[in-house]
């Protein structure tokens, strides 16, 4: 693992004396996207102590945006609880049972029934319940950030309308397609696994399905439907090729890393459709067809990340989440990385400010615990993939 670099003298959150501990001015912290990782990361710090947090989010306040089906374990779990967030607010199904079924020919013929160690929500569902909580002011929409530099030995952010702001601290939790990650370790860059995960809402006043359920018709497929509030989200995996990629969603897998709705083309849903029809017991061949929100993520990997952490001047900047490692959306790791690193962040710059540690001496510590469980994210992506006969080794 690559060490931080220790700067000099950090002025970000200088050690203090346990004897003085809570006298320094609190640290300004940068938070980048405002999705699930961004979120928690300023609930967790606010809840901390430190008072100067801000999310930038690129997307403007008035753009539509939801997502669907989010495992969460209970690590997780447990550090919603720790922010007094009740799993009511954010859990419609508590199932914990998982329905693996085996298909050949478009029938059943064998089901087991394992258990998930978590709870499912949705993205739509969580997210509201973490930025609702945020005190006015915190989360600034539409601030897309387009670059890091120093300035007066702390690092600044650049907007895309060039705008500046310095900031002590600068937490990129801006997701698989980062700035922060393209700027900080620009080496890691994503690639196509060769596979995209097609995704679907469908609206039923009667939902028949109260667990996740999962088919497997054979290499190269599964199928997951699961109940949320609403209806019923489906997610199908499909081989495709960069090419059939661009021609089905508008542009190729490492430009369109989300497909959402509007870039469906009628192309892609025969696709699918025909697909599901191939391969699907028919009643959910039927609720592919009839489904109208479709959306799509092409398949990436990256290669593991060696660091967290960068000085920059005498202050930080650190990549969490998708940021620092997307993985593949079936290791369902994703969520629970982000805010799993958030949490052991917010431990780390406490014991900093409020008891003097050193903090490149803290952050590395941080990065030693956290970094195993990202890698190991990244690295079962493939070997899940290739359970699917889905991967390009
Ligand atoms: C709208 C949306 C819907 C989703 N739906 C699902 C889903 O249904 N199922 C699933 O498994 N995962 C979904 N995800 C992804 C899931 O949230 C992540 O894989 C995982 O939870 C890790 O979250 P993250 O916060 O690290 O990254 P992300 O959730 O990807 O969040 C990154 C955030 O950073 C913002 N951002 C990006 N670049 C910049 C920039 N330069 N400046 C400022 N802000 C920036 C993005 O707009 C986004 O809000 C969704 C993500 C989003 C944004």
């Amino acid at each position: 693992m690559t060490q931080p670099h220790h700067p000099p003298a950090s002025t970000l959150l200088r050690a203090v004396p346990a004897s003085s501990a809570g006298t320094l001015p609190r640290p300004r912290i940068a938070v980048v996207g405002g999705s699930l990782t961004g979120a928690v990361t300023a609930l967790l710090l606010l809840r901390a102590g430190f008072d100067q947090v801000t999310v930038y989010e690129a997307a403007p306040a008035a753009a539509p945006r939801g997502g669907g089906l989010i495992g969460l374990e209970h690590p997780a779990l447990d550090i919603l609880d720790r922010l007094d967030i009740g799993q009511d607010e954010f859990v419609a199904y508590p199932s914990e049972t998982v329905l693996e079924v085996t298909v050949r020919d478009r029938q059943p013929i064998h089901t087991a029934r394992r258990r998930y160690p978590g709870r499912n929500t949705t993205w739509s569902l969580l997210h509201h319940t973490l930025t609702r909580r945020l005190p006015d002011g915190v989360l600034q929409a539409g601030r897309r950030v387009t670059g890091l530099g120093e300035r007066g030995g702390r690092p600044q952010l650049v907007f895309a309308d060039d705008s500046r702001t310095p900031a002590d601290l600068v937490v990129f939790a801006d997701g698989r397609a980062s700035t922060g990650r393209r700027l900080l370790d620009p080496g890691r860059r994503l690639r196509y696994a060769g596979y995209v995960a097609h995704r679907g809402h469908t609206p039923t006043s009667h939902n028949p399905l109260r667990d996740f359920l999962r088919l497997e018709p054979g290499p190269g497929c599964q199928y997951n439907a699961a109940p949320v509030p609403d209806g019923l989200d489906w997610t199908l995996y499909l081989t495709c090729s960069p090419t059939d990629y661009t021609h089905r969603f508008g542009a190729p897998p490492q430009r369109r890393t989300f497909a959402l709705p509007h870039h469906v083309s009628p192309a892609a849903r025969a696709h699918v459709d025909t697909q599901a029809a191939l391969l699907l017991p028919a009643p959910h061949a039927a609720t592919v067809h009839a489904t109208t929100t479709r959306m799509a993520a092409p398949v990436m990997d990256i290669d593991p990340p060696t660091r967290m952490a960068w000085p920059v001047g005498a202050g930080w900047a650190v990549l969490l989440g998708d940021a620092l490692a997307p993985v593949r959306p079936h290791t369902a790791r994703g969520a629970n990385n982000g805010i799993e690193q958030a949490a052991a962040l917010t431990t780390t710059l406490t014991q900093h400010h409020r008891w003097g540690a050193d903090l490149p001496t803290a952050l590395h510590g941080w990065q030693r615990r956290q970094l195993p469980d990202a890698v190991a994210a990244v690295r079962q992506g493939p070997r899940l993939g290739a359970h699917l006969g889905n991967s390009r080794p």
